[in-house]
């Protein structure tokens, strides 16, 4: 069971390693993009940071629709619209919930998912985010339907999103700015995926306290 406590606990280290991966993500922007990604997810997160404390005590839900707003009107690149749709199409899963459990949260990611694809016409294999979430969504729900806890499930999760970073090394990307590269894109490994990566496991980290 996450508490809407935990969720801010998540939500607040998302920041944190939103910030130390600046650089990282930045860079990785630079190969096949602008070179703002990094730049992009800390300004977003930092305006979430600052939203936390008064979202204490609130249901899931409002916190959730907090974080995707934040997102939305903070980020000036894709990636804004894109995380904040995830964020607020999953809000609607847990509206007034004080909890999520296994089965909402499964909910959740799916619904999360939705809302990259809605919002951005991508699908697996475009060298997107999605590379990464899809995956991790897959065997995150696997492992939940045979029993696993969440701490189990998101372990796998981030694993399987691991692999999905890895695998946008070798495909061209179809959608958003790195398309404009073509072929030039293969051997880069996506931003977006990588930052998805890293909230992943992020989750990961935080249940597993
Ligand atoms: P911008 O490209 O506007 O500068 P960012 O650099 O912050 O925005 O984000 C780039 C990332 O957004 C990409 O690495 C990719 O993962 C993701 N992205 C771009 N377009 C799409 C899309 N249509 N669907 C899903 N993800 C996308
Ligand atoms: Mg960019
Ligand atoms: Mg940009």
């Amino acid at each position: 069971m996450i508490t809407s406590d935990m969720l801010l606990n998540i939500i607040e280290n998302m920041a944190h390693v939103m910030k130390e991966n600046k650089e990282y993500l930045t860079e990785l922007d630079a190969k096949i993009g602008d070179s703002d990604h990094g730049i992009n997810m800390d300004k977003g997160f930092s305006a979430v940071l600052e939203k936390l404390p008064s979202l204490k005590g609130q249901d899931c839900g409002t916190i959730l629709k907090t974080v995707a707003m934040s997102l939305i009107s903070k980020v000036g690149g894709a990636s804004g619209p894109l995380y904040g749709t995830a964020f607020l199409k999953s809000a609607g899963v847990v509206q007034g919930k004080m909890e999520i459990n296994s089965q909402d949260a499964v909910a959740v990611f799916d619904e999360a998912i939705k809302g990259v694809k809605m919002r951005g016409k991508a699908e697996k294999g475009d060298k997107t985010m999605l590379d990464a979430l899809i995956p991790a969504y897959e065997v995150f729900k696997e492992s939940i339907e045979k029993g696993e806890d969440m701490v189990k499930a998101s372990f796998k999760a981030q694993e399987a999103a691991y692999d999905g970073v890895e695998y946008t090394k070798g495909i061209i990307a179809r959608k958003g700015r790195a398309s404009y590269l073509g072929e030039r894109s293969i051997g880069h490994q996506d931003p977006g995926a990588t930052s998805s990566y890293l909230l992943l496991k992020t989750i990961w980290n935080t249940l597993d306290k």
